[in-house]
C-alpha cells in the first residue's frame, strides 16, 4: 500500500495544477485520474479542458475564423484568393494533435516534479489513524492508497437531455460536436450558452445552417445586457446564426442520419430536422464512483460538494475544487482554487477572489468581462459611474478590419473604484487581464487612465474606457 502526504482524484486543470503545487510544496503527492484519450486505449490527463473543452474548441474556432477570413476578408486587403475546399478532417487532426501535445505535458510535468501519476477510479473508502484509504480501480485491478490530505477535483460532465440519448452520432454533445468530420448542412443546438455559440460559431462559419434553441427568453442572461444585445445583433443579423430564445422542447426523434426536434415558441408549435444536434444546455458535477455517500461527503441539492469559502469539505482534510464544487465552471478558477488548496495544506494564507474571475466567450467579436454587470450593481442598489469606448474608434481595431464592439468600466461613484469591466471586441479574452488586475489591486477607473498604454493597440480602448467615466 502506498503512502502519500497529498493524493488528489482528478487530473483536470483543478487536480493536476493541485497536485504539481502540492509537490513543489515538498509534499509526496500522487494524482489519480481515469481520464480516456479520444480512442479510448490508453488515459489522457488534463480533464474536460485538455481533452473535450477548453484547448480543442479554441483550435476549431481559429481554424474556422481562417476558412472564414480567407473567403471574406482578405480581399479587403487586396488579396485575392480562391478558397478550393474545406477539409474538417483536417481541422480535427490538428486539434488532436494540439490536445495530445498539451495532455503528454501534463505527464511529463508529473515526472519532473516527482508526482505519481495512477490511472484509474478513485474513491474514497474511509479513514484510519488519521489517513484517508483510497482505492483505486484500474480495469477492474484494485490497489490501496493513503494520504493524509485528498483533494477532489472530479470535474463535470455533460447535463443529460430527458427528451434524449447522446449517442454521438446523430445527437451529440460537446465531445461529438468537437469531433465531427464532415460539415453538416443543417445542424441543431439546444442551449445557447457559451458552448452552444462556441461551437455553433464554428460549424456556421465551416458552412452548416445553424439553429440554436434556448429555452431562456433572455440572451446571455449572466452578462451585462448591454454586450448581450450587441452579441445578439451580431450574431444573428451579420452572422446568420439562428438564434431563437423562450423555446420549449417537446419532443426529439432521432431518424437515421437526421434528429427531428418538435419544439414550441411563443405559444407556437414547430418543427424542424437537422443533420446533427448538439446538446449543450449546461454541465453537472461528478461525483461519480466516488464513494461519495459511503464516506458522508456532503453534497447540496445540485449535486456539488459543499465547500466553504477555503474549499473544505465536510470531512476532515477532504478538500474540493473545480467544476464539482459551487462557482463559475472555468478552468481558470478550478486551477486557482487548486493552487491555493495545495498553499493551505503547507499551511500558508492565499486566498482566491471570486469576484475576479474573468468569464471569457470566444465568439467573434470575444465577450469578456469581469465583476459586476449593471444589472448586478442596480439590484443590489449600488450608485456607480461608467464610461464606454467604441473600438470603432480604435486604429489599431480599423487596421485589423475588426472595430466592432465596446469596452465599458464601472466605478463606484463615490470612491471610483472599478466594480466591472465588460468588453465585445476583437482579443476581448487578453484585454480582460487589465481589468482583472486592475480590480485585484483595488484599483480606482483613475489609475487605469494614469497607466501609460502603448499606441496604437487595442488596449487603448480600455484606456479611453477608464478616462470616459462620469
Ligand atoms: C466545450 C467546452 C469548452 C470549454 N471552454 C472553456 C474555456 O474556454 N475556458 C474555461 O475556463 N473553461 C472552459 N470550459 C470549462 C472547463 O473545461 C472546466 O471548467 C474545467 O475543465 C474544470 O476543471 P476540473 O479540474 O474541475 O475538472 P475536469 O476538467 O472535468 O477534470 C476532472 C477529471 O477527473 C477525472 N475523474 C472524475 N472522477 C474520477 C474518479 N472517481 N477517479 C479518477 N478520476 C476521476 C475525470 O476523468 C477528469 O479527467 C469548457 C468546457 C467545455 C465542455
Amino acid at each position: 500500500m502506498s503512502q502519500f502526504d497529498v493524493v488528489v482524484i482528478g487530473a483536470g486543470p483543478g487536480g493536476y495544477v493541485a497536485a504539481i503545487r502540492a509537490a513543489e510544496l515538498g509534499f509526496k503527492t500522487a494524482c489519480i485520474d481515469a481520464g480516456l484519450n479520444k480512442k479510448g486505449d490508453g488515459p489522457a490527463l488534463g480533464g474536460t479542458c485538455l481533452n473535450v473543452g477548453c484547448i480543442p474548441s479554441k483550435a476549431l474556432l481559429q481554424t474556422s475564423e481562417n476558412y472564414h477570413a480567407a473567403q471574406t476578408e482578405f480581399t479587403e486587403h487586396g488579396i485575392d484568393v480562391q478558397v478550393k475546399g474545406f477539409n474538417a478532417k483536417k481541422m480535427i487532426e490538428r486539434k488532436d494533435a494540439i490536445v495530445s501535445k498539451l495532455t503528454n505535458g501534463i505527464g511529463f510535468l508529473f515526472k519532473k516534479e516527482k508526482v505519481e501519476s495512477i490511472f484509474g477510479k478513485g474513491s474514497l473508502q474511509g479513514q484510519v489513524d488519521g489517513l484517508w484509504q483510497i482505492e483505486v480501480d484500474t480495469n477492474g485491478t484494485k490497489q490501496l492508497v493513503t494520504a493524509k490530505h485528498v483533494i477532489v477535483a472530479t470535474g463535470s460532465l455533460p447535463r443529460p437531455l430527458p427528451l434524449t440519448e447522446i449517442d454521438n452520432v446523430n445527437v451529440l454533445d460537446n465531445e461529438g460536436a468537437l469531433n465531427l468530420e464532415a460539415v453538416p448542412a443543417k445542424l441543431g443546438m439546444i442551449g445557447s450558452g457559451v458552448i452552444g455559440l462556441e461551437m455553433g460559431s464554428v460549424w456556421n462559419r465551416l458552412g452548416a445552417e445553424v439553429t440554436i434553441l434556448e429555452a431562456m427568453p433572455t440572451f446571455l442572461a449572466a452578462a451585462d445586457q448591454q454586450v448581450a444585445k450587441e452579441a445578439f445583433k451580431v450574431f444573428t443579423k451579420e452572422q446568420d446564426l439562428n438564434i431563437h430564445l423562450g423555446v420549449t422542447v417537446n419532443e426529439i426523434v432521432k431518424g437515421d442520419n437526421s434528429v427531428t426536434v418538435k419544439y414550441t415558441i411563443a405559444g407556437e408549435e414547430k418543427t424542424e430536422t437537422f443533420d446533427k444536434l448538439v446538446i449543450a444546455i449546461g454541465r453537472i458535477p461528478n461525483t461519480n464512483g466516488l464513494n461519495a455517500e459511503g464516506v458522508g461527503l456532503q453534497k447540496d441539492e445540485r449535486g456539488f460538494i459543499v465547500v466553504d469559502n477555503e474549499c473544505r469539505t465536510s470531512l476532515p482534510n477532504v478538500w474540493a475544487i473545480g467544476d464539482v464544487v459551487r462557482g463559475p465552471m472555468l478552468a481558470h478558477k478550478a486551477s486557482a482554487e487548486g493552487v491555493a488548496v495545495a498553499e493551505r495544506i503547507a499551511g500558508q494564507k492565499p486566498y482566491v477572489d471570486m469576484n475576479t474571475i474573468p468569464a471569457v466567450m470566444y465568439t467573434h467579436p470575444e465577450i469578456a468581462w469581469v465583476g459586476q454587470t449593471e444589472e448586478q450593481l442596480k439590484a443590489a442598489g449600488v450608485k456607480y459611474k461608467k464610461g464606454q469606448s467604441s473600438f470603432a474608434a480604435n486604429g489599431r481595431a480599423l487596421g485589423m478590419g475588426q472595430a466592432k464592439g465596446f469596452v465599458k468600466v464601472l466605478a463606484d461613484a463615490d470612491t471610483d473604484r472599478v466594480l466591472g469591466v465588460h468588453i465585445i471586441g476583437p482579443v476581448a479574452s487578453e484585454l480582460i487581464a487589465e481589468a482583472v488586475m486592475a480590480m485585484d489591486f483595488k484599483a480606482s477607473s483613475e489609475d487605469i487612465t494614469r497607466i501609460v498604454h502603448a499606441h496604437p493597440t487595442l488596449s487603448e480602448a480600455m484606456h479611453e474606457a477608464a478616462s470616459s467615466v462620469k
